[in-house]
């Protein structure tokens, strides 16, 4: 059926392309869930990359992401919380205080953590909707006692679990949970792979739909399966383009674009680039790291999985530099743009590190572009992203330049 929470997605005829299911993902979690809930599988509401999928999905229930893309749930969560906060904040909130996110509204428990101060303060009002679970995020993550604090916030979430839904979790299903968990990482990760080709086969833009909001479902898992195997057997799904005429390699860091805010991608490809890694917590950042699911314990191997994202939320973040350095080598970025959503503290203060990673020591030109969900700048993003194409073309035509700038800088192979 076609959920009012999918609202900007066409309803059309879902054939055996897998990009058509995913273009309509929300529907057939829709529909799923509704199902599902009358077999009378608990529901848990997630709203972060920190949340442990593994422990939800150990303890029978699935992990839904409840994040808000939509800038028409902004005003009635202006109600209650302040307009200079994060825009992902807002509409998730909004659509907290006019249910009208089913799957909020199915949710048996909602889960988060403590990362930045616009959400864990949101919380506040938001469990006044629903029973709530937070767990409290250490943020110097390089600090030993960090990592022990967090693997006794996982310990303390396994023991709430249980006792909310009446359920055991055994070591046996969270090892199980994190071989489906590593499953679809791995499978998302060999799409994100197909990227780093020097003529790919899917946009940016295709690739960030191929996502579920539920964690570890089957369909989906086989989804991902098909994609790649028809990739692997040579089909396109964006046409190639003769090599004097290649699209400009763009690496999109920052913030995440959730179900419904997927403006700037579309953005810089429009302006004729490819953006060909996503470093944000929708692409790459939580897909990096598998659970070893095989480890004598179970409960740190999956607290070290979570805990070392590199979320702007830590402090010192070296690992997103480290990460960045890896990924623009791996993916022969070409640029950086880095998205910053209307008042994210940590990732905009942030940004000046990223500056002077891409610009000074990786040589590659750099540009923030701070925005929320509403489209009402697009033509002044436009304008910034030309210019940025447009230094990036000036830098490859210099005398000395090279025209395929990426594939001949020292650090090209990866
Ligand atoms: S960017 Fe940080 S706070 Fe936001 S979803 Fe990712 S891990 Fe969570
Ligand atoms: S984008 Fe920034 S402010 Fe918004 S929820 Fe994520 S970390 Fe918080």
């Amino acid at each position: 059926m076609l959920c009012e929470y999918s609202a900007g997605y066409v309803m059309g005829s879902i054939g055996d392309n897998p990009l058509d299911y995913f273009e309509h993902i929300i529907d057939h979690c829709y529909d799923l869930v509704e199902a599902e809930k009358k077999q009378g599988r608990p529901i848990v509401g997630i709203m972060c990359e920190f949340t442990p999928r593994e422990l939800i999905l150990a303890a029978g229930a699935w992990p839904v992401c409840l994040c808000g893309g939509s800038a028409q749930t902004i005003p009635p969560a202006e109600q209650y919380l302040p307009a200079n906060l994060c825009p992902l904040v807002k509409s998730t909130f909004g659509y907290c205080v006019q249910h009208s996110n089913p799957f909020l509204e199915w949710s048996d428990l909602v889960v988060a953590e403590t990362t930045c101060d616009g959400k864990k303060k949101m919380y506040e009002l938001m469990r006044q909707f629903k029973p709530f679970y937070v767990l409290e995020l250490p943020q110097k993550a390089a600090d030993p006692d960090a990592r022990a604090h967090w693997i006794a916030e996982v310990h303390k979430l396994h023991d709430y679990l249980q006792r909310h839904f009446q359920v055991a979790i055994s070591t046996d299903a969270l090892r199980a949970a994190a071989e489906l968990m590593n499953q679809e990482r791995r499978l998302r990760r060999q799409l994100a792979q197909y990227l780093s080709s020097e003529n790919p086969p899917l946009t940016g833009r295709q690739l960030l739909a191929c996502k579920s909001m539920i964690s570890g479902i089957p369909q989906t898992l086989d989804q991902f399966q098909s994609l790649i195997d028809r990739i692997e057997r040579g089909e396109r799904f964006t046409p190639a383009r003769p090599k004097a005429d290649r699209a400009i390699r763009v690496l999109l860091t920052g913030v995440p674009l959730v179900h419904g805010a997927e403006r700037v991608i579309e953005l810089i490809e429009q302006c004729g680039a490819i953006v060909v890694c996503q470093e944000n917590c929708t692409g790459l950042k939580p897909l990096l790291e598998d659970v070893d699911s095989q480890a004598g314990d179970i409960w740190e191997a999956i607290a070290d999985k979570y805990f070392h994202l590199p979320c702007s939320v830590m402090t010192p973040n070296e690992r997103r530099m480290d990460s960045l350095r890896t990924l623009a080598r791996q993916y022969r970025a070409d640029c950086i743009v880095e998205l910053v959503w209307q008042a994210c503290l940590t990732y905009d203060v942030e940004s000046y590190q990223v500056r002077q990673l891409a610009e000074k020591e990786l040589q590659l030109p750099y540009l923030k572009l701070t925005t929320d969900y509403s489209p009402s700048d697009s033509a002044r993003l436009k304008v910034r992203i030309e210019a940025l194409m447009e230094t990036v073309r000036q830098r490859a035509s210099a005398p000395g330049g090279d025209p395929q700038p990426h594939t001949s800088r020292s650090c090209a192979q990866p």
